[in-house]
């Protein structure tokens, strides 16, 4: 109860100062509240005190922002608190000095008692507007909170309809779409698919359809049973876990050896031998250069050549897919 007080009454404040400085405030109206009180141990209901004293601003102007006097986003004296006053001042003057004109030359006493009645009348009056204005207030601030609350449940129906939707894979209720098991699987499938791609990417003819798809079958089948195999042998109770990270690392040795083979191909060889000629013929004896240079221009290329493949092999399967195969060159 307290709790929910204290989060409204953050809720109003961050809609006047910067949501940071809020519970700062807070707190301090909360100290000053307790000063006033006599302490700790004069206040004898606190649930009560906390929600109708403690915790609620004091409004002493038409500013909202004023809390008992002081500005609560400036923390100085409440300039609205100062125009109230003056006024005050001004309203007892204006007054004065109607009455002194429209009874001159009436004694003191009655003037006095004139001016008292006409000042009570517009205490009532100014009191009135207060009070109507104070309504207003009320009426906006239980707006403001009724929108707060609003969006709360709102976003607590989403979480609650996030977290419970089934698992898209299995159906498992409550598992916020995808639950661990499945997660794990299908990170698996994504890692065995570039394991896959990998070794078809360098191995199969990326112009032939059925070699492609034939090599794919074999090649999946096999990764799959030597997961399961290490797995296995790994442990029963963590297979999902084991299987991920198996072919976590078959994928990464199927990339090391996807590159090796790459770094002896024909490309490969031809702009490690340009690099080291090139080299050469500005430096004559920079050998160990020419030789550093041409090593990298072949893994560079090795690289690039890897990643056209996966690229070529990856429009293959989107068209093969599609049903649209390419057509084979006579
Ligand atoms: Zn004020
Ligand atoms: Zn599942």
């Amino acid at each position: 109860m307290a709790g929910r007080s204290a989060l409204q009454a953050l809720d109003l404040l961050s809609g006047i100062v910067d949501p940071q400085s809020a519970p700062q405030l807070l707190a301090d109206r909360l100290a000053d509240r307790l000063g006033e009180a006599g302490g700790e141990a004069l206040v004898r209901d606190p649930m009560g005190w906390l929600l109708r004293r403690g915790l609620v601003q004091r409004q002493a102007c038409p500013d909202r922002r004023c809390d008992d006097g002081i500005r609560l986003d400036t923390r100085g004296d409440c300039p609205g608190c100062a125009a109230v006053k003056a006024d005050l001042r001004a309203v007892r003057a204006r007054i004065q000095a109607e009455v002194d004109a429209d009874l001159a030359g009436t004694g003191s006493a009655r003037l006095r008692a004139v001016y008292e009645e006409r000042l009570r009348q517009h205490t009532v009056l100014e009191a009135d507007r207060t009070r109507a204005r104070h309504a207003r207030a009320a009426a906006e601030v239980k707006g403001r909170l009724a929108a707060v609350a609003r969006r709360r449940e709102a976003e607590e129906a989403a979480e609650l309809q996030r977290r419970s939707a089934a698992c898209s894979e299995c159906g498992l209720p409550g598992a916020a779409g995808l639950c661990p098991d499945c997660a794990y699987r299908r990170r698996t499938d994504h890692l065995v698919r570039e394991a896959v791609d990998l070794a078809i990417a360098v191995r199969a003819d990326l112009d032939d359809p059925a070699q492609v798809a034939a090599l794919t079958e074999r090649c999946e089948t096999d990764t799959r049973a030597l997961i399961t195999d290490v797995s296995r042998r790994t442990g029963e109770a963590l297979a999902a876990f084991t299987g991920r990270e198996v072919a976590e690392r078959i994928r990464d040795e199927r990339r090391a050896s996807a590159l090796r083979r790459l770094l002896s191909s024909a490309e490969a060889e031809a702009e490690a031998d340009a690099v080291y000629d090139t080299v050469l013929r500005h430096r004559p004896r920079g050998r160990q250069a020419a030789q550093a240079a041409a090593d990298d221009a072949r893994r560079r290329t090795a690289q690039h050549l890897l990643e056209r493949k996966l690229g070529q092999l990856q429009v293959l399967r989107v068209r093969v897919a599609a049903g649209r195969l390419p057509q084979r060159a006579a």
